[in-house]
């Protein structure tokens, strides 16, 4: 069964390319400016997500896929990365093969010149994780020159 983070995730990394969740079957469509603040989801999005799990919404759904998104989250799918553009996309767990990526009517996707479309990162531990590069590397290179 796909987490709701996955789900959450999943929507994210579309909204970024510019992908709208249809509610209400469909009557109102849905894409905040920005999807992340910071290290956390934006408040833009936290508000689509509020509106895409109220029971009053209706059928949800991705843009460009038929599953929606209160069947993404029963035992029947789970969230897999595309073969071909590794962006994440429902996959049936039993039975049939995948249903095709929303990727396919993006003409220019996958483009390796754009950023990809990321979660929220946490800059603080980027930060140390730049840091202790550099702490192991001078330290590695000190001891090279020591003869170590
Ligand atoms: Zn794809």
């Amino acid at each position: 069964m796909a987490s709701q983070n996955q789900i959450r995730q999943y929507l994210a990394y579309w909204f970024q390319l510019g992908k709208k969740v249809l509610i209400r079957n469909g009557a109102e469509a849905l894409l905040p400016k920005s999807v992340i603040s910071g290290d956390r989801y934006s408040k833009e999005f936290e508000e689509c997500w509020e509106k895409i799990i109220a029971p009053n919404s209706g059928d949800c759904y991705l843009e460009g896929t038929n599953e929606t998104i209160a069947q993404l989250l029963t035992p029947a799918w789970t969230i897999d990365p595309c073969v071909r553009c590794t962006m994440p996309i429902p996959v049936h767990r039993v039975g049939m093969p995948p249903e095709c990526c929303p990727c396919f009517d993006l003409p220019n996707w996958p483009d390796t010149e754009i950023p990809k479309p990321r979660s929220p990162v946490s800059t603080q531990s980027q930060l140390l994780n730049i840091c202790n590069r550099l702490i192991n590397k001078s330290d590695r290179e000190g001891k090279e020159k020591m003869g170590m």
